[in-house]
């Protein structure tokens, strides 16, 4: 990848002409990362194709051992050297990812097979492109998306092999200065890295969702990403100029004029907006009636810990402990899950932190577990999955009791919860894990714990579930996604994907009402409480707080400030007699917009 960066260099008219009457083209994909960029597409399209290596004998089979040898030193150099260009970006974690990239280049088996074949008498290039492709094909016949994307790394990785054996050449290149959007069909870790930070403005992928890792490195390194944008053909586009907009999930190729000035102007407004509200920083989120609402943050890596820190956040209000567990090799154990949890946990104290138990499946698979199924949304799931697997969810509840000692701050929560059944099989293995720390004096104080309502059978049972546990907390995401029937991770639905759907808002208003029955506080952690307009009509529904990427939570600080809560609350009745998503949005945008807030209505439009 990084050597056809290098041949599509922008310096010094490499660039094909973009086509000047290839007008403007709008594609819709899915949110990635929030942000907005201009940039010039470059697509890391590799110049060798593994299949097209001519099967050759091999005159010396001692030299092309050598040889292979040498190339694979070659990339895994490369690898190294780009970690470390990404390292002061990323968190220990993160950083993890190349080092699974070194180990799939170093795989004693791959070369094995590699050099069996060079034995057998092939050439080197022949001997590694055909245990390349052997070791794919096994990953794709697995049927799981998270294997068939290593296989796509596996791939990849095979090509820049085959790149230095036939090139031998692995001199450093000369970074344009433009600003490059990379664009891909997929993208790994090392199309990141190769592209050079400094200069990558936004990443844009045909494929994948918001949990994809691409989008997690693009967060965590604060650019824009949009994702699936579904299959199309993007080689025409090297070169053109391209506009990304992480906050809607849209690019714009070739925009006109006037689009890029609007664009141009959203950008400066947002970075203008973004320091003014620095201001905010240190004040409550706190309605112009004085009413309090506690705003947290979302996270699911150290980098975010550090960010929900700077932009002024009550605490974590969800903490997606399975990125830790995607980002490894094998099931964190019991002593590396506390000190994650403790790190955060002493990051906030005394200040709340919400820990949600592993909610994989999904969309969010494991590299180490397969997990295959046809409607994987539907199927082994968050609590579904770790209640048939207690040994997975006993060790992670104990890391997390044993975490919370001395400090108290920690709110363990359990997703995707269909039945009351499940709660009360949770708590329990919660007591179990409490009750022989407790016998080893490891641990005291059982943790708050509360339950996800975001399948539309919990949100039905609201009062009964709030009754069992200390809190609720609404997952808007998956709701959504549930209770429309539309897929959340599919591009092609997303523009049916809509959280203020009036059947959203009655569903919300039951949940709120069945925890108050029960006396307990109902909290918003979906990406919903991260939209400023929403956000006020979730406090005037009643929410007893929310939660907001760390990059929205100043922008949600403000809306907050800027209203009272009788006029939120005003707001949210009458949001609850439309017929129609479109009436709600107009609803709150004319709010907004009347409370000096037009900005932020700008920025979602
Ligand atoms: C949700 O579903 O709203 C949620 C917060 O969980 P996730 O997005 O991790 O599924
Ligand atoms: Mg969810």
């Amino acid at each position: 990848m990084l050597e056809t960066l290098r041949g599509n260099a922008h310096d010094g008219g490499a660039r094909p002409p973009p086509n000047p009457d290839a007008g403007v083209q709008a594609l819709q994909g899915l949110p990635g990362a929030d942000g907005l960029a201009i940039g010039v597409v470059a697509i890391p399209q590799l110049l060798i194709d593994l299949d097209d290596v001519p099967a050759r004998a091999a005159l010396d089979p001692v030299f092309e051992e050598a040889a292979l040898r040498a190339a694979i030193t070659a990339v895994d150099e490369e690898l190294r050297f780009a970690g470390e260009r990404l390292a002061p970006l990323l968190p220990a974690n993160e950083q993890t990812l190349f080092e699974t990239h070194r180990m799939l280049l170093n795989s004693a088996s791959l070369t094995a097979e590699a050099r069996a074949r060079i034995q057998q008498g092939c050439w080197a290039q022949g001997a590694w492109c055909e245990a390349v492709l052997a070791r794919a094909r096994l990953l794709e016949q697995a049927d799981d998306p998270y294997l068939a994307s290593r296989a796509t790394d596996i791939r990849d990785l095979g090509r820049r092999v085959l790149h230095h054996l036939r090139a031998g050449s692995n001199r450093p290149v000369a970074l344009a200065s433009e600003r490059r959007v990379l664009l891909a069909e997929e993208m790994s870790v090392a199309h990141l890295a190769a592209a050079g930070p400094d200069q990558l403005a936004a990443v844009v992928c045909l494929r994948g969702s918001a949990l994809s890792h691409v989008s997690i490195l693009a967060q965590a390194m604060g650019i824009p990403a949009v994702m699936a944008l579904g299959d199309r053909p993007i080689g025409g586009f090297e070169g053109c100029e391209i506009i990304v907009d992480g906050y809607q999930g849209r690019v714009f190729v070739n925009p006109d004029p006037a689009l890029r000035a609007d664009y141009e102007q959203r950008i400066a407004a947002d970075a203008e907006l973004s320091a003014g509200l620095g201001d905010l920083r240190d004040l409550p989120a706190e309605t112009r009636d004085g009413y309090r609402l506690p705003l947290y943050a979302k996270a699911g890596l150290l980098a975010d810990i550090a960010a929900a820190r700077e932009c002024g956040a009550d605490g974590i209000g969800l903490y997606r402990t399975e990125f830790a567990f995607m980002l490894r090799d094998a099931f964190p154990g019991a002593e590396e899950q506390r000190a994650l949890y403790r790190q955060i946990l002493e990051a906030f104290a005394p200040r709340p932190v919400v820990i949600r138990t592993l909610d994989i499946g999904g969309d969010k698979c494991l590299p180490y577990f397969t997990i295959n199924e046809k409607n994987p949304f539907l199927g082994w799931r968050g609590m579904r999955f770790t209640l048939d697997r207690p040994d997975i969810f006993l060790t992670q509840l104990r890391a997390l009791i044993q975490a919370n000692a001395g400090l108290h701050n920690l709110r363990v929560l359990f997703p995707m919860i269909t039945t009351v059944e499940e709660v009360d099989e949770a708590l329990r293995l919660l007591d179990q894990a409490q009750a022989g720390l407790e016998r080893e004096g490891l641990a005291r104080a059982r943790p708050e714990v509360g339950v996800m309502i975001e399948v539309p059978s919990a949100a039905l049972q609201a009062a009964q579930l709030a009754g069992r546990v200390d809190f609720l907390s609404v997952g808007t995401n998956d709701l959504t996604q549930y209770l429309l029937a539309v897929d959340r991770d599919n591009g092609r639905v997303a523009k049916l994907y809509d959280s203020l759907h009036p059947a959203m808002l009655k569903t919300i208003a039951h949940i709120l009402e069945g925890g108050r029955q029960a006396g307990r506080p109902v909290h918003l952690c979906g990406e919903l409480s991260a939209d400023p307009g929403a956000a006020v009509l979730l406090m005037g529904m009643g929410a007893a707080s929310l939660s907001a990427n760390a990059i929205s939570v100043p922008r949600v600080k403000w809306a907050i400030r800027s209203f009272s809560r009788a006029r939120a609350q005003e707001l949210a009745r009458q949001a609850l007699t439309l017929d129609t998503a479109l009436q709600v949005h107009r609803l709150l945008d004319g709010a907004l917009r009347e409370a000096g807030l037009g900005e932020l209505v700008h920025r979602s439009a």
